[in-house]
């Protein structure tokens, strides 16, 4: 009997074709929207293996319905929106999509960081409202950035890719990590140097979170942290909503702790907080860190791939919980 694969949204053409190639039988859920969650409930009780996506909850009455599933393939890096404890403990393996991702959010942080530090959209928004009167020597002042001292928090895959472009602006480095990381501060030009967290908001212009969601980076950004960053300082989250206490940068942003912001995740996204709509100085993108079209091909033939090691007998390249393999 073919694999059952259900895919919970369609995806770049090539990634369900990728699966059936390899013999597997495949359902994909056919509107372009979140599924709802009793077609979910559904679904998981008729298939061996699940192609999800970070808007999907996999929590406890999801998987206690899904009595035949053998394998969850996340259509992301991050997996917090997966109960992976439970899915171990019902033996189902769990995977995501690492690297493939990098530098596209890499380049989307430093877009945001840009449009934060110079004001883009505001500016251009002004512009097309028909203000622009011509020149002026007080039109639009931002914050520099070449030369400054820019502070990333987790310096794994993406913080790295984002950290390694800064060396085109002379830019000097503090970072806060689990563990140093001599390889990176040897070939990185400009002074790189690992701090803990409190340093890093006290002595930086532009603080960048790539941090996973987990139980201990939950609101790592509070009223606390952002009350220790400078007055001018710009803050810029592509990692998770809720690694930031929205109402608390609402605040900061509105009280003038920090200069600006740029998001692209949020706490319960797809809502976003009013406090920060209405404001000038943060820039807000509905979350497209890997919004290109090359890495979102990528990301599907990843999770694929997964899939189709998983029931030809393999190893899953991008097992995230790796107790569940018991095949060697
Ligand atoms: P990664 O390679 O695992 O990097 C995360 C880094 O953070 C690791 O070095 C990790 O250290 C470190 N870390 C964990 N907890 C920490 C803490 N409390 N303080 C300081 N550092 C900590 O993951 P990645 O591929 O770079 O992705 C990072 C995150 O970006 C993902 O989890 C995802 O949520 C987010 N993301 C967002 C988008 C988007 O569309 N906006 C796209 C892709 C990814 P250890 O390795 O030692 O645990």
């Amino acid at each position: 009997m073919p694999a059952r694969i259900y895919i919970t949204r369609p995806l770049p053409a090539g990634v369900a074709e990728h699966l059936r190639e390899a013999g597997m039988e495949v359902e994909i859920y056919p509107k372009d929207q979140v599924i709802p969650q009793d077609v979910l409930l559904r679904a998981v009780e008729e298939c061996d293996g699940l192609l999800c996506l970070l808007t999907d909850m996999i929590g406890r009455e999801v998987l206690a319905r899904a009595g035949r599933l053998r394998i969850i393939a996340n259509y992301a890096v991050g997996y917090n929106n997966i109960d992976v404890e439970e899915a171990t403990r019902r033996g189902i393996a769990v995977t995501n999509t690492p690297g493939v991702l990098t530098d596209a959010t890499a380049d989307l942080a430093w877009a945001l960081l840009f449009a934060a530090a110079r004001r883009v959209v505001e500016a251009e928004r002004y512009l097309r409202e028909g203000r622009f009167q011509g020149w002026g020597p007080q039109l639009f002042l931002g914050q520099e950035i070449t030369g400054r001292t820019l502070g990333v928090v987790g310096l794994g895959r993406i913080g790295q890719a984002f950290a390694s472009r800064a060396s085109a602006f002379r830019m000097k480095i503090l970072y806060n990590s689990l563990e140093a990381d001599p390889e990176f501060e040897g070939a990185y030009p400009y002074g790189a140097s690992r701090v803990d967290l409190d340093t890093l908001l006290q002595q930086s212009d532009f603080v960048s979170l790539h941090v996973p969601l987990t139980s201990e980076t939950h609101h790592l950004i509070g009223r606390r942290e952002l009350r220790l960053m400078r007055p001018h300082a710009v803050l810029i989250n592509t990692a998770r909503g809720p690694v930031v206490d929205e109402a608390a940068l609402a605040q900061a942003l509105r009280e003038g702790w920090i200069w600006s912001a740029g998001l692209d995740v949020y706490e319960n996204e797809p809502a976003v907080h009013p406090g920060l709509l209405t404001l000038p100085n943060v820039v807000l993108l509905p979350h497209v860190g890997s919004a290109t079209f090359a890495t979102r091909l990528r990301m599907g033939l990843m999770a694929a791939g997964n899939l189709i090691a998983y029931f030809q007998g393999r190893r899953p390249p991008n097992l995230v919980n790796g107790g569940v393999w018991k095949n060697g």
